[in-house]
This record gives C-alpha cells, structure tokens and sequence, in this order.
C-alpha cells in the first residue's frame, strides 16, 4: 500500500553533497527525509594492498571542505583511514619551461589538503545519517516523478510513495532529475574530453605533491595515495583528454598504457610499476541560471559541474552546502519559512558568485593550455614564472586553492 508523508525537509540524492547536507540537519528540530536511489551504506571494504584495493574515484578534500566534514561529525572516522595529505602542488606546461610550485609552508600551513577515496567520505557521512534521530533514509528508492505547484513540491517514488516537503534540497548530481522537473535553466556545454581515471604504484616516491602536468590534449594529474605496503607510491590519475585520444587510452593493453602514462607524465615519479583497470568520465560543464525556486534549492552538481582540472567539484559543492546549512539555522532562529524565496535568495546570493568565478577560472584554464600558438605559449609560459616568484599573490592563489 502506498503512502504519503510530510517532511520539514526532503533531500534528492545520497552522494557527497546531499549526504553532506542531512548530516549537517541532525542537530535541528526538523523532520528531515533523504531519498537516494542506490543503497546508502556506513560499511566501508578494509583497505587491503595494491592497485585494485582503491576506489577510482578519489577526491582532493581542502582545508575549507575538511572543516565542514569537520562540523557535521564525520572528519574522525576519514582521518583515520586510509587517507593522504599534500603539502605541495606542482603545475606545469608540456609546452615550455612555465612551472608554478605551491608549498605548504608559505602560507604556514601543515598541508594543503588531503586526497581521499569518495566511499570513505560517502560511508563516514552515512554513517552520521544513519545515527540521526530525525532524519528517514529511503535508500534503494529512486524519485520516479514530481510535482510541483505554489511553492509545494510533491515527490513520488518508484515504490509509489509519495513525499511533501517545505524545502526540497535537490542534491541529485549532474544529470539532476529533480531540477528538469521543476524547470530550472541551465547554460551548460561540452569539453569534448574525458577523464580517464586509474590508480597507479610508481618506482619513485609521490612526495606528498599533487602533481599535474598541461599537455595540449588536456591536463594530467597524478595525486598522493595513502598505503601499507608502500606509503608514498601510490596515485590516483585522472587524465583529461580530448575524445578519440582518451578512447585510444581506454583501448590500450596495460603495458602500452603504463608506458604512455610514463611518458605523458615525463618520468617524474619515476617508472608506472602497475595500473588498475580505467574508468572514464564525460566532461560537462553546466550551471544552472538559478539555483532557487520557492520551495527548491540546487546544491552541489545538481546546480553546477566543473571539469576536474582544479579538484573543485565537491569543494564548491561542500561550500554550498555549508551555506545552505547556516541559511536554514538562520530561518529557524527568525522563525521564517524555510522555503521562502527570501530565505533561499540568501543562500544563492552567497553561492552563485564564487561558484561561476571558479567556473571561468576553469574554463580558461581549459582553453589557454589548449593553445599551441607560439604566443599564446610564450605568454603562459611568463605568466606561470612570474605568478612563482610573486610571493603575495602566490600565497593568495594557494588560500583560493585551500578552499578559502
Ligand atoms: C574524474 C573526476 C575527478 C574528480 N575529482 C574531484 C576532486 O578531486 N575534488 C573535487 O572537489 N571534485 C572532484 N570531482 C567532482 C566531484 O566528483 C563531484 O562534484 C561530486 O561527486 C558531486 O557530488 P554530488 O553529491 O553533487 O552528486 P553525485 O555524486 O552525482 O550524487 C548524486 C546522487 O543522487 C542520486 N540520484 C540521482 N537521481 C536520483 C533520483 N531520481 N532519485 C534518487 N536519487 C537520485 C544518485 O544515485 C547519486 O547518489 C571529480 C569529478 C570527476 C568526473
């Protein structure tokens, strides 16, 4: 027999943000759902040892993304996981001598930030879910359809439930159904690149650096992996490339493969020693022309999807929800409506901005390494040097680059 069910809040989408969002509600006289369409495990796989043993997908977490995990009670269980911190980033052009170093310690820092495998971040905020007394999961139940009128969202689930909510948190990804059936605009285009993405054991040591080196076909990086057997020698890759060349990688046998990563990589870390099997991403950058409706919120890549180059998709997406977060302790504490248009306006003016600048930060990072025009070489090339030697601006990129 199907049901029907008011809640304070409903959240769409059991990923990074949207897990993120109802462990940060656990605490508010608020009755919270959050309807994810796969299971919603607190259960994480004992790490094991070897190129296999990884999740391929692997996020790098900042300092600003660390203290939400932080506020929401899952930073304890992650940082004693498999987990490793950097403290350098090195940049640098396949086409030219231009190389930009950040460093930890100029800013006075113990690291930059952490990479970390996304089950053990999804399985610790899971697990904060899972203790919430005013929080109903509904795992293993997809949103089939929508209605929305006068500020009211109703959802109806595969199982014929149906739920109601004065705030609906859209938080279900890139492809967000919730935000096609509320109507909300995006601009939105194609990179023509995938992200390949494999775990790598080099013969050298990571040393704690995320690197990534700018080839014309797209940006290569490889990024520090905590292990046992081998504590600095393994890297997650996530290789962007243009298509037809990333469908080549795809189809190359592993030897050929570890060599042209080998290769591709110059040899930095020394020789590709084993790889686990690729994955690929299609490369999509979207924004949504808004991110609020009454009634609605976008959060996460629901409301905008960057390409991988900097890191930054979930770190703006943990800022949004940090935002939305503090927006509703706000409504509550004035005893406004939580889907007021009023309220969720605030949470956009506060997002909206920084999210687009990083959009066309991307987007020009994408299009100016790109470039093979000797020029346009020559000029990127002398940026990159002077932003190196110019301590004051480079100690403010590698803030922005910590999530501040
Ligand atoms: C190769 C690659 C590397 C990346 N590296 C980084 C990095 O280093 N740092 C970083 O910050 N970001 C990185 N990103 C981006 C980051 O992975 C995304 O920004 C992040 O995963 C988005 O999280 P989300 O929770 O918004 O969406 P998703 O992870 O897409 O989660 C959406 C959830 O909604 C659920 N859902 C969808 N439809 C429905 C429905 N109808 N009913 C119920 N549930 C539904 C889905 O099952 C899913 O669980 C990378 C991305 C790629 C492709």
């Amino acid at each position: 027999m199907s049901r029907s069910r008011h809640y304070d809040i409903v959240i769409v989408g059991g990923g990074l943000a949207g897990l993120a969002m109802a462990a940060g509600m656990a605490d508010l006289p608020l009755r919270v759902a959050l309807v994810e369409a796969g299971p919603v495990s607190a259960e994480c796989p004992e790490p094991g040892e070897g190129v296999d043993s990884y999740d391929p997908r692997v996020s790098a977490i900042t300092l600003a993304s660390q203290q939400l995990l932080a506020q929401v009670g899952a930073w304890e269980a992650i940082a004693t996981a498999r987990i490793c911190h950097y403290t350098d980033m090195q940049v640098w052009d396949a086409e030219g001598t231009g190389e930009v170093h950040f460093q930890a310690d100029e800013v006075n820092a113990d690291n930059l930030g952490h990479i970390v495998e996304n089950r053990l971040v999804l399985a610790a905020l899971a697990d904060q879910v899972h203790n919430a007394t005013n929080i109903r999961l509904y795992d293993n139940a997809p949103v089939a359809g929508m209605s929305y009128a006068g500020a009211q969202a109703t959802l109806t689930l595969e199982s014929g439930d149906s739920l109601e909510a004065d705030l609906l948190v859209a938080a279900d990804g890139a492809n967000s159904r919730v935000r096609q059936w509320a109507d909300f605009a995006t601009r939105e285009w194609s990179y023509k690149q995938k992200a390949l993405v494999t775990t790598v054991k080099m013969s050298a040591s990571h040393a704690y650096t995320a690197w990534q080196r700018f080839l014309p076909t797209g940006p290569l990086a490889f990024l520090p992996l905590g292990a046992t057997d081998a504590p600095d020698r393994y890297c997650s890759i996530v290789w962007s490339a243009d298509t037809a060349y990333a469908e080549q990688l795809l189809s190359l046998d592993d030897e050929a493969f570890k060599k042209a990563l080998g290769q591709a990589f110059e040899g930095r870390l020394g020789e590709v020693e084993a790889a686990s099997r690729r994955f690929s991403f299609p490369l999509q950058q979207r924004h949504a022309v808004d991110y609020v409706k009454p009634g609605i919120a976008l959060v996460g890549d629901a409301a905008h999807s960057i390409h991988p180059l900097a890191g930054q998709g979930i770190n703006l997406g943990f800022k949004d929800v940090a935002a939305l977060q503090e927006e509703i302790r706000r409504a509550l504490a004035r005893d406004e409506a939580l889907g007021s248009l009023a309220v969720l306006q605030r949470y956009q003016r506060r997002r909206k901005g920084d999210n687009l600048a990083a959009m066309a930060a991307m987007d020009g990072f994408k299009r100016l390494f790109g470039e093979t025009a000797l020029p346009v070489r020559w000029l990127r090339n002398t940026g990159m040097k002077l932003v190196n030697q110019t301590a004051p601006l480079k100690r403010q990129l590698i803030r922005k680059a910590m999530g501040f």
